[in-house]
């Protein structure tokens, strides 16, 4: 995410009004060419070895094992993804069949394996429900994992797609050494390419307790601690889809209604 709170889905919608993620992206090229599985995608023996030394969860034990349960939380069965002395690794279940997996499955497992076994180290550091961070914090390379968790595994603004836009954003800030408006692109470019609904256009609005806001720019909105981010998504065609409603208090995710 953007600044230290709702910033995130402000760029968002910012980038959906000038037309920055289109159905074809430059930047989602030149990620895809920095994917080393490009070249071994039918050799799925390939990653039965690979042993994770690019990824550090920095945080209290609790934290990471969920923030870890989330990586894999849709790999279940085909990869084991787990943390020793803060390093995160990811593990090919034997005998599972890789060719049953979905696009989306295989498309976080490519995310994941860029920044857990490529090059680079990436660390983050992991809280739970804090009073200071609204799901991400970009510029201290903090999550909380308290938020990201009750976002869920449904829909397209899940725990899951929260936590990979999180970590490709801090994995392009941090190794590929990106600024954050492009680090952010690659963030939201992962998001969506593990949304279940397959669309590749995202969109947001933030509406407020006392009404709805509109963001004329891309400076960060206030922190606000309690109130409603509304998050419509649309398929390729523009058409909208189900938004999430987002609620918070006390700078805390409260509740998620889809
Ligand atoms: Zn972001």
């Amino acid at each position: 995410m953007h600044g230290v709170n709702l910033y995130d889905y402000s760029a968002r919608y910012m980038d959906s009004q000038i037309g920055r993620f289109t159905s074809v992206d430059p930047l989602a090229e030149k990620y895809y060419s920095w994917s080393p599985y490009v070249y071994v995608a039918n050799n799925p023996l390939k990653y039965v070895d690979l042993k994770g030394d690019s990824l550090t969860l920095v945080g209290e034990n609790a934290h990471l094992e969920a923030t870890v349960g989330i990586y894999g939380q849709n790999l279940q069965g085909y990869y084991d993804i787990s943390i020793q002395n803060g390093l995160v690794s990811m593990v090919a279940v034997a005998g599972a069949d890789m060719s049953t997996m979905t696009a989306q499955q295989t498309n976080q497992r490519d995310i994941l394996d860029n920044i857990i076994n490529g090059a680079g180290m990436t660390t983050l550091n992991i809280v739970g429900n804090s009073t200071s961070v609204i799901i991400g914090d970009v510029n201290t390379a903090t999550i909380d994992i308290g938020d990201i968790s009750k976002l869920g595994t449904g829909g397209d603004v899940s725990s899951t797609s929260t936590l990979l836009h999180e970590t490709e954003e801090q994995y392009r800030l941090q190794v590929r050494n990106l600024n954050t408006n492009r680090a952010h692109a690659f963030g939201v470019n992962a998001e969506n390419r593990i949304n279940p609904s397959g669309n590749e256009t995202s969109g947001a609005e933030i509406i407020w307790e006392n009404g709805y806001k509109t963001l004329p720019d891309r400076t960060p909105v206030g922190f606000t601690p309690n109130g409603t981010i509304i998050v419509p998504f649309m398929n390729s065609t523009g058409a909208r889809v189900t938004p999430t409603h987002i609620l918070f208090r006390n700078k805390n995710v409260t509740n998620v209604i889809r």
